[in-house]
């Protein structure tokens, strides 16, 4: 099989896996890349927001853990595929030169080992930083169980890294997988890339980020969050992911329902998402509104609301559940009320408040159509606001 083959094969099942620059303004992109012709390339948003392509796959894809949700568990029959590291450095290289990339996405299904896994992975980077002089951006994902040697490699050349956390907690986790270890496998690898690239240490250059995946064992949105916060304010993460679980896929659980991995693949994207799917993908999208209010809004873990199941209104955003329960904040002075104030009034985000705030500096403002807001989003702030 050639290189590209087996990237069109090791590409669609990196697509489960979110934890990567790849499509952050719309995660569901990742699903639509599964059906196009080159499905190792992905869009994404560059450094300073404009567009971009990233080539994303797996080096390989037969795994030896068991992780219940997951397409590559080691007990399924399809085809392994795998890309030895000069194979695919010399191929991303050549790509890269006649078409620009953004960079390289690399993840794997464990191979034998996590110590192999990630000799692979690093080894892969290793060539392109060394052989080929490349400088641009590298995502290495950090297999489960990984010791501190592999990791301290993998930031060596790494632009990034991302270790997904699956669940919030060992509860959940231990209803997911036999073969992996919560507090060994994930918690203290993340422990360590925390101190490794905490502010003032060696690598403090590396991003890093996570991932959950929403609703394949019965956490809450409520502890998601919860993990999330402390994710964000202890381990210092610069990013989080939320993968809603789509049923058929790689669960054995469901009697008369077992499909083979390319029946699994072909529900993705959007064409077949069983009914009982629609309120996860809500879900996943009222967890990434909340990570918002999280790293940019000023939002602490105490100000969200949940309904009494502990997951976060599939209704209306986290934003407008928190205005709705707060009257007495609002109305607020636009002329008057302070950024971190007005990043609470729903409709208007870290741009739309800029422009207030330096807008009022700059010309007096005597009705809110002064602000020069998009009508859809003055509509929305207008109950909120008063001059
Ligand atoms: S470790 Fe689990 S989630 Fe990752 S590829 Fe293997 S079975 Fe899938």
């Amino acid at each position: 099989m050639d290189t590209q083959s087996k990237l069109d094969i090791l590409s669609r099942d990196a697509q489960y896996d979110l934890s990567c620059a790849c499509g952050t303004k719309n995660p569901q992109e990742h699903r639509k890349r599964s059906n196009s012709s080159s499905g190792w390339l992905y869009p994404t948003t560059t450094a300073s927001g404009g567009p971009g392509i990233m080539l994303k796959t797996l080096l390989g894809n037969r795994c030896t853990n068991d992780c219940k949700y997951c397409p590559l568990r080691n007990n399924q029959d399809f085809r392994p595929t795998a890309l030895a590291p000069k194979e695919m450095a010399s191929f991303f290289y050549e790509f890269q030169s006649k078409r620009p990339l953004i960079g390289l996405f690399l993840s794997s299904a464990v191979l034998g080992t996590p110590e192999k896994t990630m000799e692979m992975l690093t080894d892969t980077a290793k060539i392109l930083r060394r052989g080929y002089n490349y400088r641009g951006y590298i995502h290495l994902k950090i297999i489960p169980g990984s010791s501190k040697e592999s990791i301290d490699e993998a930031l060596r050349y790494a632009s990034a890294i991302s270790l997904n956390i699956e669940t919030p907690g060992l509860d959940h986790f231990s209803k997911l997988s036999d073969s992996k270890d919560y507090e060994h496998d994930i918690l203290k690898p993340l422990n360590y890339i925390a101190q490794q690239t905490a502010k003032g240490s060696r690598y403090e250059r590396v991003h890093t980020s996570s991932q959950f995946i929403v609703g394949a064992s019965d956490e809450l949105d409520r502890e998601i969050l919860l993990y999330s916060s402390r994710m964000y304010s202890e381990l210092h993460l610069g990013r989080l992911y939320f993968s809603a679980y789509q049923r058929g896929l790689g669960d054995p659980a469901i009697p008369g329902e077992e499909i083979t991995l390319s029946e699994q693949l072909s529900l993705f994207p959007d064409e077949v998402i069983p009914t009982s799917n629609t309120n996860i993908l809500t879900r996943e999208h009222r967890l990434y509104q909340a990570d918002f209010l999280l790293r940019k809004y000023g939002f602490g873990f105490d100000d969200f609301l949940f309904a009494k199941d502990g997951n976060l209104s599939l209704d209306a955003d986290p934003k407008l559940v928190w205005a709705q329960a707060n009257p007495q904040f609002y109305p607020l002075s636009v002329k008057r009320a302070s950024r971190e104030a007005l990043l609470r009034v729903p409709g208007l985000g870290p741009v739309y408040v800029n422009r207030i705030v330096k807008g009022r500096r700059e010309a007096p403002i005597s009705c809110l159509e002064d602000l020069r807001l998009p009508s859809s989003v003055l509509e929305k702030a207008r109950p909120f606001l008063t001059i």
